[in-house]
This record gives structure tokens, sequence and C-alpha cells, in this order.
């Protein structure tokens, strides 16, 4: 059922290059908040100075344009509760961290890393819980007095309520956290920088966040939000209602490890570079942790949302397969309309891509040839090398596909052939026949007499289906490059 006051939200820290399993976060909320006709929230958490950029915050969004995930509210869209920067919200999260402590739910914590250190160690010896021990939590005057005037500077803790906190995540069912397991935990740095776990909750709470739909790495933090969230309800910070969590199921690399942002095939760019298509890279990654049905792998985004929702999220983990998302995207080029996909492969046509004089390329000769390429293209990338011997003045030359191609006999094969190609008709079919005639007198199959040609004609072993490569080419320039393959045969 649609339910239009859904809000959710994305909300990455500008650290690095986005990577796809922060997309795959990005388009679960997306597709959830159009399933709905809901509310998409976009929010830098950039609060760690030391480790965001404003690099890395302009390639989020370059991103999420190029995916056409569009938000509601965010950076550049303004919305009710702007900023939606974190970096210009702090003294609104000084403000609640005042308020969080006058209440009693967050306190002064005066132990240092040395203390938490040993007595984490001691505990961890003897078998207890090894989280923070509440040693803070009633400070009296006196001690606070001797602390200060050791210059001590506290850190602002908050204080987890000591009863078990259960929720019903939406892609795992009821889940219960017992107090040992959460302990009271740093919400404000002793230099009085507010941390993610206040940050992350309290935006929540003012964005009117209704769904929490994220990676299944910050589920532990969850119980630590819940009970935030019913402090801020308390001391009127929100509207006082708890979202929904769902926590997306983690995504698995090689060797059945969690893709990591430093795995290079999950980097963002790579995929742009390459040339997937966006339809295909997120139906790809639509997949990780969900599915349309059982028998259909490849649909468009727009059947993606219509279908989405976040109870069919399986919690299991997903594997991440680069051979899949290949395959998925080529069937996503296949299905562009033969316009759509001569634009589409435009950028890698031209410099720097093209390894030919921009002035070499022929509009008519694309034309002719795009169709035999669209079939058989993974990545738009790889149109460039498919196509260059159109526009090139010489074939390029590989000395591996040379060598492959270029057998004893070939030279003999090689004249045969040009003969027969010199007196056919110049269409594909008519040259085909040439081929297989001159391949009939050497005792070769088309497969092993065309080799010899491809590699003549285009330098490559591999290729577009060459007798329509040749009549797209034209007659001169083919007998012309197989003279001079024969030439360098010394024939
Ligand atoms: N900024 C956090 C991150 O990138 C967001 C976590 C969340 O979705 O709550 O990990
Ligand atoms: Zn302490």
């Amino acid at each position: 059922m649609a339910n239009a006051n859904v809000r959710v939200r994305f909300c990455p820290s500008p650290t690095g290059n986005p990577h796809v399993g922060l997309v795959r976060t990005a388009l679960f909320n997306w597709a959830f908040a159009r399933h709905h006709g809901g509310t998409l929230v976009f929010r830098i958490e950039d609060t760690d100075a030391a480790r965001d950029s404003e690099e890395s915050y302009e390639q989020l969004l370059d991103a999420m344009r190029w995916l056409g995930l569009d938000w509601d509210e965010g950076p550049e869209v303004g919305g009710p509760h702007a900023p939606y920067r974190q970096s210009q919200r702090m003294d609104l999260y000084k403000d609640v961290a005042a308020k969080l402590l006058e209440a009693g739910h967050a306190y002064y914590c005066y132990c240092t890393a040395e203390e938490l250190d040993a007595r984490r160690e001691a505990a961890r010896a003897a078998g207890r819980p090894s989280g923070y021990d509440g040693t803070c939590r009633e400070v009296g005057a006196e001690d606070r007095a001797r602390y200060e005037r050791e210059g001590r500077e506290p850190i602002v803790r908050f204080r987890m309520p000591d009863e078990a906190i259960t929720f019903t995540d939406l892609v795992r069912g009821e889940l219960t956290f017992t107090p040992e397991n959460v302990p009271d935990f740093g919400i404000v740095r002793a230099n009085g920088a507010p941390l993610y776990t206040l940050v992350n909750p309290v935006d929540d709470a003012l964005m009117e966040i209704t769904h929490v739909l994220r990676g299944e790495d910050l589920l532990s933090s969850t119980p630590r939000q819940i009970a935030l969230y019913r402090a801020l309800a308390e001391i009127g910070v929100g509207n006082g209602s708890t979202p929904s969590f769902g926590h997306l199921p983690y995504v698995m690399g090689e060797g059945n490890k969690k893709l990591s942002k430093r795995d290079p095939q999950s980097s963002l760019n790579l995929y742009r570079e390459r040339g997937f298509l966006r339809e295909g890279l997120l139906n790809y990654l639509s997949l990780l942790g969900w599915s349309l049905s059982a028998d259909q792998d490849i649909f468009t985004i727009d059947e993606m949302v219509a279908a989405f929702d976040i109870e069919d999220v399986n919690a299991n983990p997903a594997r991440f397969d680069l051979k899949k998302c290949e395959a998925i995207n080529a069937d996503h080029i296949r299905r562009l309309d033969p316009k759509a996909f001569a634009e589409a492969c435009t950028p890698w046509l031209r410099a720097p891509h093209a390894n030919w004089a921009e002035e070499n390329f022929d509009q008519a000769a694309w034309e002719a040839i795009a169709p035999h390429a669209q079939t058989r293209l993974t990545v738009l990338s790889d149109i460039t090398a498919n196509v260059d011997f159109l526009f090139l003045d010489e074939p390029v030359e590989d000395e591996a596909s040379w060598t492959k191609a270029m057998k004893e006999g070939s030279d003999a094969l090689l004249r045969t052939a040009r003969a027969k190609i010199a007196e056919a008709d110049w269409n594909a079919e008519a040259l085909k026949a040439a081929v297989v005639a001159a391949g009939e007198e050497h005792g070769l199959k088309l497969g092993k007499a065309q080799a010899p040609v491809r590699v003549a004609v285009t330098g490559r072993t591999v290729g577009l289906p060459l007798f329509e490569s040749l009549e797209v080419l034209g007659r001169d320039r083919t007998l012309g490059r197989i003279d001079a393959a024969l030439a360098r045969l010394g024939a």
C-alpha cells in the first residue's frame, strides 16, 4: 500500500569516491520513496573535518545525478529542514547535547583513554562485558572539582537505559539488545565536536525520518539510536516518533569477504568510465538483496520502483558478481533504441577515447555499423576498439593478433581471398561467399579462413561480424589493407 508519508534519507559521509555499496543504499532508499510517493532527503554527514572533503562531496552529488537518483530535500534543492550539510548545523547539535545533559540523559565522562583501556582489559580478562562501565554516571561535586583541577577535559556520554531494547527490523524481524551489549557511548568529543552517534539520530528526528534503510554494518548502532530517539522525544526534539529500521544485507566480494571500499571493483567511477548504462548498473545493484521475481533478472528502473518494498529485501548476504553485472548491462544496451544507442556511444567516439583523428570520423559509416555493435557490447567503452578500423588510416598494429592469425599458408589463402573479394558484389552475403570459397580451395573452414582477412583489415582477431565490417569499410580500403598485409607477409 502506498504511503506518501514515507520520509527516508540517504546520508553519506563525503570521504573517498562513491562505491557500489553506497549506491545500493541510495537506490533502495530512493526506490522506496518513489514507490510510496514519499520523500527522499539527501543529507551530507560531514562532521569529520579530518576525513571529509569538498571533492568527495561534489562527487557524491555528481554520482546521484548521473544515476538519476533525484532527491526532494537536500543540497542545492533545499527544503524545510535546511541546511542539509551537517557541518552547517553544529550549533544545533551543541544545543541538543546541552539539553540532554540538563535532562540527565547524558553526563560528562572524565575517564582518560588510558583508564578506559586498563578497565577494558581487566573486564576482558575477568570475562565481563568490556564496554564502558558507567564509572562517570554519578560523579559527585568533589570528584568533578578534582578532575577539573587535574585539567581533564570531559566528553559527553549518553546514558543508556538499563533495560533491553527490542525493535522489529523491516528486513530481519524482531531483534533484542540487552544492556550489557549496549554500553553508554560518547556523543560529544572533549574538544566540543559532536559525534556521528549524536548528529545522525538528531537529524533523523528533526527531519522527521520515518524509515532508516541502511547497511547491516550499522545494525549495532540501532539500539543506541532508538534510546537516543526516546530521550529526544522527552526533551522535545523532533516529532516524538521513532523511525522503523531496515538493515540491508552485506555485499560480499571475492573469496566471500565483505566487498570493501578499497576493492577496485567497488568504485562507481570505474563503472562510469567503462560505460555502464545507469539502467544496467542500477538493475544489477537492485539484485543485491532484492529481486523483482524469481524468473526475471532484467527490468527497468520504473519496473523496480513499481515493485519495490522494503519487506521484500532478503537478509542473507548478497554476492557481488561482476560477470553478472556486465551481462545485465549488455542486456540493457541491446534494449536501447538504435538512436539512443548511437547517442550513448558518442563520448567513446571522441577524444580522448578515440584513437583516430577527429576529422576521420564518418557519421554514415558509424550509423551503418552501429546496429552490429549494439548486440555485442558489454560496456560502451568497448565501442572504440570495435570500430576504429573504420576511422584509422591503417588498422591498429596488434602483434599478438597478427601472430595468432598469420600462420603458414596464410599468404596463399589471403591471395585467393583477395581475388574472390575483388570480384564479389559489395554486400556482406557475397563477401562471405567469397571467403567461404577461398577457404574451400585451401581446405579451411570459414572460421580459419576468415581470421587472416580479419586481422589484415581490422588489425585484431576479434571484433564485429567481419563481412558487415567489410561492407561498411568499402572495396578500396578493404583490398588496400589485404594488399598491405600480403606485402608484410612477403608474398
Ligand atoms: N553517514 C553514515 C555512513 O555513511 C550514515 C549511516 C546511516 O545511514 O545511518 O555510514
Ligand atoms: Zn568516565
